[in-house]
């Protein structure tokens, strides 16, 4: 079923079509792939595979292919088509660029002089004054043209989509099951059981996310929503309490966002089967840990700015919540997480609600 992610487990299946303008790495385990490098900093490669960017340690990749890395490396190369810079160079900030390259994407005219520039994590550049005719996408804000854009790419409910993102998009539950079987995974790593009551996975747009969100008294627009049923019986040979959930995702975000959504919402699952009651922080701050888990995996750029998005919220809840879990997590690892967790366990019998 894995087959069916795209973006999954790289360096062990690089087999993709070959790519003319690409090179053949070769990683200490050996595994091939062919991609075309994009940059080296910090000792993290970039390369771009299929049309998407994964990033990878230096370390992995055998001693020829890092003298070549280190060689590339000392080259001055342009930040936008990454080719080798010759007499003709335009500098803005820290970067330099061909002069043909350094252009807006909306209007395609070059930038001059203290012009004011909009730019984005992946060499997208427009002028300020373009801004307003430039989408960001919703996902990895990468900045493309709005009256370039194609119409899948801006959805009916008001979100935006960049190719990229597009390319990866869970639209269907087939997809979204194979996602939540990764998920899955990860989480029976870390000790975390499958839910005993019955889940239902739907797939929705914006408009109703929000309104069920509403109508639970949510917060915000969110991007995935649990909603659990408690059935208590009482006496009888049935006696005791069952559960269904329902998880709603929103349709067509990138396979590795919906991976850390999924993760997100199983993370409220398990809190919900072991009636774990927390504050609003503590619990989606513990339910993003687990997002974070999981995108711990992934070697996608779109992977590390989601990950930086996750940890650098200033949202009250969800950003101060998970770095206040996540110093939990560092003191008591997980499994000492996962039984300090269990003793705040309030039964529905003797809750106040
Ligand atoms: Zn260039
Ligand atoms: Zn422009
Ligand atoms: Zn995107
Ligand atoms: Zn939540």
């Amino acid at each position: 079923m894995d087959s069916r992610i795209p973006g999954v487990c790289l360096l062990g299946l690089f087999l993709f079509g070959s790519l003319l303008w690409g090179r053949v790495w070769t990683t200490v385990e050996g595994s091939q792939t062919e991609g075309e490098l994009l940059s080296i900093e910090g000792g993290r490669v970039t390369l771009l595979i299929d049309g998407r960017e994964y990033i990878f340690p230096l370390a992995r990749f055998t001693a020829s292919d890092r003298a070549y890395l280190l060689k590339w490396k000392e080259e001055e190369r342009c930040g936008v088509c990454r080719k080798s810079l010759g007499d003709k160079k335009m500098q803005a900030g820290e970067q330099v660029f061909h002069p043909a390259c350094f252009s807006c994407l909306v209007c395609d005219r070059p930038f001059f002089d203290r012009q004011s520039i909009r730019r984005d994590e992946w060499g997208g550049m427009v002028h300020s004054e373009h801004f307003r005719q430039a989408h960001s996408c919703g996902s990895c804000g990468r900045l493309f043209s709005s009256p370039r854009a194609r119409p899948q790419q801006l959805f009916p409910d008001g979100r935006v989509s960049c190719l990229s993102c597009l390319q990866d998009a869970v639209t269907d539950v087939s997809t979204l099951d194979a996602v939540s079987k990764r998920v899955r995974r990860g989480m029976s790593e870390l000790g975390l059981p499958a839910p005993t009551g019955g889940l239902t996975m739907r797939l929705v747009n914006q408009n109703i996310l929000n309104k069920e969100v509403e109508r639970v008294h949510g917060r915000g627009s969110l991007r995935g929503l649990t909603l659990t049923t408690f059935r208590t019986i009482t006496g009888g040979p049935a006696a005791g309490t069952t559960f269904s959930h329902e998880v709603w995702v929103l349709s067509g975000l990138p396979v590795v966002e919906c991976v850390s959504i999924l993760a997100h919402e199983f993370g409220h699952v398990w809190l919900n089967e072991n009636y774990i009651e927390m504050s609003p922080p503590a619990v989606e701050g513990f339910c993003n840990l687990l997002s974070m888990h999981l995108l711990n995996k992934e070697t996608s750029k779109l992977a590390d700015i989601l990950r930086k998005n996750l940890a650098m919220s200033d949202d009250l809840v969800y950003g101060r919540g998970f770095r206040e879990m996540n110093k939990q997590l560092d003191k008591l690892g997980w499994p000492g997480l996962i039984r300090d967790l269990s003793t705040r366990r309030v039964p529905l019998n003797r809750r106040g609600r």
